[in-house]
């Protein structure tokens, strides 16, 4: 049941809007996968309108419904795992640290069903209520992050809580382990953080020209050194806005989407605990640019966990 639709009849757009049409199963638990939206925008220092990302990437994602076989990773996905859409975490307009319970709450239940969860932002701060319900679950976590920010500011405007100072507050909260972590893509001011005092308590920092000169060994070595346990969050606001202009802070002169597909595809290998899409600010999107690619870089990830799966039913390397 827990396959994308495919059926004779039933066309792409139509039906009720799952992620890739999969099964609603508000229950979760019945899958390896579940996919949760996080409706959440209250954080957001400039542009909002993520609250609706969730909605934005399910409705672009018809178009991969019945896309078992991914041709880049040559694996057909769902044979190797299931996956669901859990439906949205409930929020609190208005209220930041009641909506992070909320949805940390609704992550950890997917977690304590044995399940994977892969959520659907809403603005960057809910990445740290997923990385509390996933450490409560597997320990201390290893980052690979892709974005443009580093969004580790100790605060912005007073506020502790948001979606630049998430990534702080989750190091402070030891929910991840700094050297295990990698941040990929930065451009732009970093502000008043300095990113050698974050490579001195330990972070992989490349910005978005090293990156570059680097190329996918630079994401392959990110998995590799969050080891064992990595959670992978993708900031859809890593890609240049001219492939992804449905975001709230976009930074010019990044990665084409092509590039940033084969960026993430390069973290094939290790094992994934959680991982997140968010930014997505479908306001500001138009032709489903910035949907459809947040809906395959979603799927590109339920691709890395299968990938991962085949390669430990196999005992081998991926
Ligand atoms: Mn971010
Ligand atoms: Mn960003």
């Amino acid at each position: 049941m827990s396959e994308p639709r495919d059926e004779p009849g039933m066309p792409l757009f139509a039906g009720i809007q799952t992620f890739m049409r999969l099964p609603y199963d508000p229950e979760v638990g019945r899958a390896d996968v579940v996919v949760l939206g996080l409706p959440f925008d209250v954080s957001t220092v400039y542009r909002p309108g993520a609250r609706f990302g969730p909605a934005g990437v399910r409705a672009a994602s018809g178009r991969l419904a019945g896309a078992s076989y991914n041709p880049a990773q040559r694996i057909d996905v769902f044979e190797h795992l299931t996956a669901v859409d859990g439906g949205d975490a409930p929020v609190v307009p208005g209220n930041v640290e009641r909506s992070l319970a909320c949805m940390q709450a609704a992550v950890a239940r997917v977690h304590e069903a044995g399940a994977l969860p892969l959520c659907l932002g809403g603005d960057h701060a809910v990445t740290l209520a997923e990385l509390r319900a996933a450490a409560q679950r597997h320990g201390q976590l290893g980052l690979v992050l892709f974005d443009a920010h580093h969004d580790f500011w100790d605060d912005l405007y007073g506020e502790r809580h948001g979606h630049g100072s998430w990534l702080r507050r989750a190091f402070d909260e030891g929910l991840i382990d700094a050297r295990r972590s990698t941040l990929l893509g930065l451009r732009g001011s970093p502000g008043d953080v300095d990113l050698d005092d974050m490579r001195e308590l330990g972070f992989a920092v490349f910005p978005f020209d090293d990156l570059m000169a680097l190329g996918t060994g630079a994401a392959a070595s990110a998995v590799e050194r969050a080891g064992g346990k990595a959670f992978l969050s993708f900031d859809i606001d890593f890609v240049d806005p001219a492939f992804a202009p449905g975001t709230g802070v976009a930074e010019v002169g990044g990665p084409t989407s092509a590039q940033a597909l084969a960026l993430l595809r390069a973290c094939r290998g290790r094992e994934i605990v959680g991982a997140d899409v968010v930014e997505v600010l479908p306001d500001l999107d138009w032709a489903e640019i910035t949907g459809a690619l947040a809906a395959t870089v979603a799927y590109e990830i339920v691709t890395l966990v299968a990938c991962a799966r085949a390669a430990t039913v196999e005992g081998g390397a991926p």
